[in-house]
């Protein structure tokens, strides 16, 4: 059994955060490969080490003196070493690294070794061999990972160590020189290698216990969701539901290796399972039918009319959908009628370009008139329980209509696990409470 366990930036944000992954790791001999961020915030008005190290680079870059904020960060890594009793140098190791950088050391490199002091202390904390991201992740000259490349050098420091820490966030050209993700990443180095050695489960440790059901802002102590597809994390996501880096899925579900996001503050909790498919639906899941629920506020929608629009119809599309594309606007849903459709798209998308599409659609010689009504939020109700089965939008269109939630437009997915609805936008947080009270409770 290999379990590989990633460790969030507040899971490593201080000693007594430390400590907690240790009892973690040393809970269950399969977590063999641990992955670890740089640390983050220990409180609000904390900053990110990592946000610290882009600092350090901006000042290198323009000459300016950075002795202070590297001072801040030599003092987070030195109060975990000695708070956890270790004997790494950091000091000195940071110092070095910081005598060796000058104004053409790349961004990257410098933001990068935030997870790779992390690593050291951790490494030492459980007794792991440290392997450097850089000997393993491999990118291509094309900024893309080399999947093979890195899988040859995992699987070859895995027959030499059998419990390792790496850093996440960061790999290296075949050069050796540094390249990291963009922001989050460690996340995406976690599912490469879970991926790539086939785990039986990829660990994603963080400050909350799991996926909510819906956005906490809106409503109390939402449920946490136990199971949820990758199909459906994707729809929440989509909408607005920010769990993990969206690259680090990909390596997953291609090698279907479950995905379980755990808290560390709350380690007894199961957290959130996220998978292809489930074998067997539990009952409960059956009977309550909705995952998640997930909004996205400021939409615009364009109306646009034709008296026996008919025939014309596809080509009356075709040259709104190309005026569309060369204004660059991104198109969310077209609900249709007889003799008109709408167009639904992000409000800001529109902001400085409104009165030259708006003309340009007037002045179309099959268009007799449009309007444009701006406030439209959506919302998505996602759930692999509602595919093929009738009645489902039924019940909530009933619920939103007896709690006088006017609906502007109505979409359902091709593989009927998502029905999006538009309301105005003065009416979005009802309506997700309403959902929510009505079917996921
Ligand atoms: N430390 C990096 C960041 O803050 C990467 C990560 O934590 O995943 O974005």
């Amino acid at each position: 059994m290999l379990k590989v366990a990633k460790f969030g930036g507040t899971s490593l944000s201080d000693s007594k955060q430390f400590a907690k992954v240790k009892r973690i790791v040393e809970a269950d001999e399969s977590r063999k490969t641990v992955v670890v961020s740089a640390p983050g915030r220990r409180n609000e008005k904390d900053n990110k080490i990592t946000d610290l190290l882009y600092l350090c680079h901006a000042h290198i870059k323009y000459d300016v003196d950075f002795d202070r904020v590297l001072d801040m960060i030599k003092e987070r890594y030195i109060e975990i070493r000695n708070e956890c009793s270790l004997n790494i140098d950091i000091e000195n190791i940071i110092e070095k690294t910081f005598e060796e950088i000058d104004k053409n050391t790349s961004q990257d490199f410098i933001a990068s070794r935030g997870e790779c002091f992390s690593a050291m202390l951790m490494a030492e904390y459980l007794g792991y061999q440290f392997v450097d991201a850089a000997d393993w992740v491999t990118f291509g000259y094309d900024g893309r990972l080399d999947y093979r490349a890195t899988e040859e050098k995992l699987k070859d420091l895995q027959g030499i160590y059998e419990r390792i820490v790496t850093p996440g966030f960061y790999g290296a050209y075949s050069n050796g020189e540094i390249k990291a993700f963009s922001r989050g990443g460690s996340d995406i180095t976690g599912a490469i290698a879970a991926a790539l050695l086939r785990a039986d489960v990829y660990e994603n440790w963080t400050d909350v216990s799991g996926i909510l059901m819906v956005d906490p802002r809106i409503v109390k102590n939402p449920k946490t969701i136990a199971r949820v597809t990758y199909d459906e994390l994707r729809e929440l996501s989509y909408m607005g539901a920010s769990v993990l880096h969206e690259d680090a899925v990909f390596p997953l579900r291609v090698k279907d290796i479950p995905l379980n996001i755990r808290n560390t503050n709350d380690p007894d909790n199961p957290g959130t399972i996220i998978r292809e498919s489930f074998e067997e639906e539990l009952e409960e899941e059956n009977e309550r039918f909705i995952t998640g629920i997930a909004g996205k506020k400021d939409f615009s929608i364009i109306n646009i009319y034709k008296n026996r629009m008919g025939s014309a119809k596809n080509k009356l599309l075709r040259d709104v959908l190309e005026l569309f594309e060369q204004y660059d606007i991104p198109i969310e849903q077209i609900p249709s009628g007889v003799d008109s459709f709408s167009v639904l798209f992000p409000s800001d998308c529109i902001k400085t370009k409104k009165y030259d599409l708006m003309s340009a659609l007037r002045n179309h010689e099959n268009i007799d008139s449009c309007d444009l009504s701006e406030g439209i939020s959506l919302i998505a109700i996602v759930g692999r329980q509602m595919a093929y089965r009738a009645g489902i939008s039924g019940k909530i269109f009933k619920a939103l209509g007896d709690n006088n939630v006017n609906i502007r437009t109505i979409e359902q997915g091709a593989d009927e696990i998502n029905i999006m609805v538009g309301v105005f936008t003065e009416d979005f947080e009802d309506a997700i409470r309403i959902l929510y009270e009505s079917f996921a409770i």
